[in-house]
């Protein structure tokens, strides 16, 4: 699929410290990205130099095909709105001046679709009321209304739901989800909500050691997370043998472990390869979450 965001060994330095090393990522057109990482891993760090607020100390990213070190990057990166951290509200305003200052501010020459906008984020009947009384959940949907001016159609979101009470996670949610299949915006959505991330999520990128470990589809993910008995044998061959001969969906992990994707009933499984001298000394039944598959990735990746 046709990337639109991608970067090419990326690398920041601060002093000697390497906030993010060698870090290559891809985001497909239409994408909600989901970035994850542990604390310090380097995910804002990322978000903050796509953004043009930080410079790489090496290595490049293209936006649209555009590399950062064509001046036409100034322009491109019009097409992208962002919250990072927190987004920048001005508190003694009310919603509708906080988004005319960002019209002002990225110099767009009238207010087309501001109450769109408003609507959008449910701020249109906030009125007079300035941005210092407004809820948490309102502020963050203010910080997205910001974002939108200029009409992006990349959003770089850092933690967006941190702080959020259950309505106001669905709120974001369903904005979320709206923004990207009703107008075709691209995101890219650091979080540690991971269980929250997968309800929107059509792709991951993991981050690890500063640097991006793996990138999967959530299909391939849902590959991944096919419900499967994990057996540990005594005779590997024959369990193949026997499992060849009933056409069973397996898969060999190691020199004694398979992986069977069917529902079987394990005693007459256990039964059918003890008369073949193959003893099964563990199983074990996987359905992997989101969670599941990032502690394991982290851990394998630590012990690298
Ligand atoms: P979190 O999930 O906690 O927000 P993160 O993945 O976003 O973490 P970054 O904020 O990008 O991580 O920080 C990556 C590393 O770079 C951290 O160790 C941080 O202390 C360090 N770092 C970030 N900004 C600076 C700076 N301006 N000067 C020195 N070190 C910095």
């Amino acid at each position: 699929m046709e990337s639109i965001l991608e970067t090419n060994q990326l690398e920041k330095k601060y002093g000697r410290f390497q906030a993010i090393h060698d870090l290559t990522m891809h985001i497909p057109k239409g994408a909600i990205y989901g970035l994850i990482g542990k604390n310090g891993a380097g995910k804002t760090t990322l978000i903050r130099i796509l953004c043009g607020l930080q410079k790489p100390t090496a290595g490049t990213y293209q936006i649209y095909g555009i590399s950062n070190q064509n001046p036409k990057m100034i322009e491109v990166r019009k097409r992208i709105g962002a919250i990072i951290e927190s987004p920048s509200l001005c508190l003694d305003m009310t919603a509708e001046d906080n988004l005319k200052e960002q019209y002002k501010i990225i110099g767009l020459p009238n207010y087309e679709h501001l109450d769109e906008i408003l609507k959008l984020v449910r701020l249109e009947d906030t009125g007079k009321k300035t941005a210092k009384h407004f809820s948490f959940g309102m502020k963050q949907r203010l910080g997205l209304a910001i974002a939108l001016v200029g009409t992006p159609d990349i959003l770089i979101l850092d933690e967006p739901i941190n702080g959020l009470d259950p309505e106001g996670i669905i709120e974001m949610r369903e904005l979320i989800l709206k923004l990207n299949q009703e107008k075709g915006i691209t995101f890219l959505i650091s979080s540690h909500y991971l269980d929250e991330l997968s309800k929107v999520a059509t792709c991951y990128g993991f981050m690890n050691q500063h640097r991006i470990v793996k990138e999967i589809t959530k299909e391939e993910l849902e590959q991944d997370f096919r419900k499967r008995t994990e057996i540990e044998v005594s005779n590997l061959k024959e369990c193949v043998k026997y499992l060849e001969e009933m056409h069973f969906s397996y898969k060999v992990i190691s020199d004694e472990k398979v992986d069977l994707y069917e529902e079987v009933n394990v005693s007459d499984l256990v039964l059918a390869l003890s008369k073949r001298n193959c003893k099964v000394n563990h199983f074990q039944e996987k359905g992997e979450s989101l969670e599941n598959y990032y502690l394991n990735l982290m851990g394998g990746a630590d012990n690298e």
